[in-house]
């Protein structure tokens, strides 16, 4: 099979090589990859700011294919089944997967990260993470449910959305804001999408601003109560200022650090507005679950800016941080 794989870090070193395809185990699915996501974690994979393996590495966490072939223990999953991934391994039995946190398995890692990934004709993943989806939903859909929709839906409910409220979105146009935005909708709440991009609005945010001019914005609308709840996932260069975009009892979600991981805090303004500072990393099987669900009734859209071949791997990941992106990256091998 084609692969798209590193065996040095750094983006420029990935190139397409003719691989031995790989064969299920006992407990695998073979997956035929239709389309696969490029994020900020296969970025970190490729240019080595976290370590990869096996070497030679194939990168991409997040994808969704058609099932090629089953273990001889494989059941409820048949060669043909559309599927998307989970993206954390986990072993089913520690304290976290028995408490239903897979992220968080003791014997955990990522497939892209810790295994092969989805940036390859073919990808082999243990059967317990191939999630079945509905004929109705695109490639591009069913490929960032799993990061993209997964991230965002987990990061709202740790921080409580309730029908009436005011959720900020910021980096609205990411591959996780987009989300954000629709399921904050879903859950009832009016939205502010922080971005420069209409497009948001089609994707049921009540107002689209850029984060210097959200706080007037916000006002109105709250009639000075202001936001209950704002999602960041950019870290350093916004954090400050969406705190000051929240109201008493508000609470802010972090999931990224992607302008930089270090926060100047206010403290007072912390307990003076009884503030809560939530982290969320990933999301649950059951939450992924719930994505599929929405997907299938049609309720999710994904906007993608531009689909690579396997061939134009280095672009692809290039253009993650470019000025001009306008919705999500895929690789379609
Ligand atoms: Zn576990």
């Amino acid at each position: 099979m084609r692969a798209l794989l590193f065996e040095r870090f750094g983006v420029e070193n990935l190139r397409v090589v003719d691989v031995e395809t790989p064969r299920p185990g006992p407990h695998d699915v073979l997956v035929r990859v239709e389309a696969a996501g490029v994020n900020p974690i296969d970025y970190a994979t490729v240019t080595g700011a976290r370590s990869a393996r096996p070497m030679p590495h194939i990168p991409g966490v997040e994808f969704a294919g058609f099932v090629e072939a089953v273990g001889d223990h494989v059941s409820g999953l048949k060669t043909g089944d559309r599927v998307t991934i989970y993206k954390n391994l986990f072993d089913g039995s520690c304290d976290m997967c028995l408490s239903g946190q897979e992220m968080f398995c003791r014997a955990g890692g990522t497939i892209g990260v810790d295994s092969n990934g989805g940036y390859a004709e073919y990808a082999l993943v243990p059967a317990r993470n191939a999630m079945p989806v509905g004929d109705r939903v695109s490639w591009e859909l069913a490929a960032s449910l799993p990061v993209g929709a997964l991230t965002a839906y987990h990061a709202l409910r740790l921080a409580g959305v309730s029908p009436g409220e005011l959720v900020v979105v910021v980096g609205a146009s990411g591959n996780t804001g987009m989300f954000a935005v629709q399921l904050a909708k879903m859950m009832g709440a009016r939205v502010v999408a922080i971005t420069s991009k209409q497009w948001l609005r089609d994707l049921g945010a009540d107002e689209v601003v850029d984060i210097d001019n959200a706080k007037p914005v916000i006002e109105r609308i709250t009639g000075g109560s202001m936001a209950d709840v704002v999602v960041d996932p950019l870290g350093s260069e916004t954090m400050s200022k969406s705190i000051k975009l929240l109201g008493i009892n508000g609470r802010i979600v972090t999931f990224g650090a992607l302008t930089g991981g270090e926060l100047r805090l206010s403290i007072r303004e912390i307990y003076s507005k009884q503030i809560r500072l939530i982290g969320a990393t990933g999301g649950t099987r059951r939450e992924l679950l719930d994505l599929i669900k929405l997907a299938n009734e049609g309720k999710l859209k994904v906007k993608v800016w531009r689909k690579y071949s396997l061939d134009q791997g280095v672009e692809a990941l290039s253009n993650l941080f470019s000025r001009e992106r306008d919705g999500r990256i895929m690789i379609t091998p």
